[in-house]
């Protein structure tokens, strides 16, 4: 059952508080890999169910457009000091709806259209909102865009430079959605010194590695950092800007009014927990097995004669490329799925095949690693994997409902929050 319990919901709309619970099971029966996703605690479930949702607050605390912010104005102040303590930045913006509003309004506030800025391009892990074509970032912006080696797998350093140099660009960008090693802030700070650039960490996928200190962190080296928080992070489904003193209003003012009318205070409420948790020498401990899972997820899968982008893992993720297995990405995620293991299918650097029908699949181990699966059970996840797709390129069917039947078994001694 849902936890916490949803009777009223169940009562007043029973239709769609099936499909809720069927939600809830469904996340509690699968090994859930997808690199983006968590499962957040019941205390952050709560708040973001809370009366918070019913109240209007445009502006920023002790500025208000609205009466009525006794409350409102402490628990966005709550969570501006958790990040600002948390990640050592001089400010953070809350307010953000999600991760790519965040990235417009950082466009909003340090560019005018027609700038040139520098992101990664989407299919070498970079997101749309580095300025890939179909993005507004990429149509409105006049973006110039870096990649990885062909043979290394890693993002090329002097050709960052080397473009940067010809460029000039406003804004360069870094992190991406599948990238599996250690982003080089240092390199890519000196690289935006040099050429007047403001660079920009987009570190959606692995801010609970940075705040968890298993990764790296931008701070002192981007004078901009944008994240979501319901990645590693585990929080609700927003984002946040977080930066030096210098651009903090020019951040604030592109957020609201410039982009957005009033903020989620449920959500912000959420963010401040998740904050908080993040803050308890436990995350340190999750975000260093979410690291040691990934590794030894990928030690497995290598061993399997899966073939890794860049070789293995730095942090969350493992791009994996299933040329050499005879199967395309998407034809084994769905197989997969019907296995009871979920990711998703995902373009490698330089593939030749389109991105509705990919050469990989792309995998996270920070769900799974907030279930509690540690070290020792990654080799049995990597062979139902294997098995998988080993089934479905020899037909059989019943082969993937036996794999999908141990799974669900399996899982069934790892608690979920949000499951009871
Ligand atoms: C997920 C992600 C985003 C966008 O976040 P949404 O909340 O899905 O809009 C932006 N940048 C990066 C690097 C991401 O991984």
């Amino acid at each position: 059952m849902h936890q916490p319990a949803i009777p009223h919901l169940a009562a007043a709309d029973p239709e769609l508080a099936q499909l809720i619970e069927g939600e809830a099971k469904r996340q509690f029966d699968k090994v859930r890999l997808i690199a983006s996703e968590n499962y957040v605690s019941t205390a952050v479930l709560e708040a973001t169910g809370t009366v918070l949702t019913n109240k209007y607050s445009e502006g920023y605390a002790g500025k208000r457009y609205y009466e009525g912010q006794q409350f409102v104005d402490q628990i966005e102040a709550m969570a501006i000091e958790r990040a600002k303590a948390l990640f050592g930045v001089d400010h953070a913006n809350v307010q953000t709806y999600s991760g790519s509003p965040a990235n417009l309004a950082v466009y909003l506030a340090l560019a005018a259209p027609g700038d040139t800025v520098m992101g990664m391009a989407l299919p070498a892990g970079g997101h749309l909102t580095h300025g890939w074509s179909v993005s507004a970032t990429g149509k409105w912006f006049r973006a110039v865009q870096y990649g990885v080696r062909k043979d290394t797998g890693r993002i090329d350093l002097d050709e960052v430079r080397d473009l940067a140099r010809a460029e000039r660009p406003k804004l360069i960008f870094c992190g991406g959605t599948a990238i599996p090693r250690t982003i080089d802030f240092p390199a890519f700070a000196e690289i935006a010194k040099e050429v007047g650039a403001v660079l920009v960490a987009d570190i959606a996928h692995i801010a609970g590695l940075v705040a968890g200190g298993a990764h790296p962190s931008p701070v002192g080296h981007a004078q901009v950092i944008s994240t979501t928080t319901h990645k590693t992070l585990r929080g609700p489904r927003g984002a946040m800007l977080m930066s030096d003193a210098e651009y903090a209003k020019a951040l604030d003012k592109a957020v609201f009014p410039g982009l957005q009318g009033g903020p989620h205070n449920h959500t912000t409420a959420a963010i401040a927990v998740a904050l908080a948790e993040a803050a308890r020498p436990d995350f340190r401990e999750y975000a260093a097995n979410v690291v040691a899972n990934a590794k030894a997820l990928a030690d497995a899968l290598l061993g399997r004669g899966f073939d890794l982008v860049s070789g293995g893992t730095d942090n969350h993720l493992i791009l994996m490329d299933l040329t050499s297995k005879g199967i395309g990405g998407k034809p084994a995620a769905q197989a997969l799925d019907r296995a009871g293991i979920e990711l998703n299918y995902n373009t490698v650097p330089f593939d030749p095949r389109k991105p509705f029908d990919p050469s990989g699949v792309r995998l996270g181990t920070s769900a799974i690693t907030t279930r509690g699966l540690g070290v020792d059970q990654m080799p049995q996840v990597a062979e139902w994997i294997d098995r998988a797709i080993a089934a479905t390129n020899d037909g059989d069917d019943p082969a993937i409902g036996t794999i999908a039947a141990e799974v669900s078994e399996f899982l069934s001694a790892y608690p979920m929050p949000g499951w009871a």
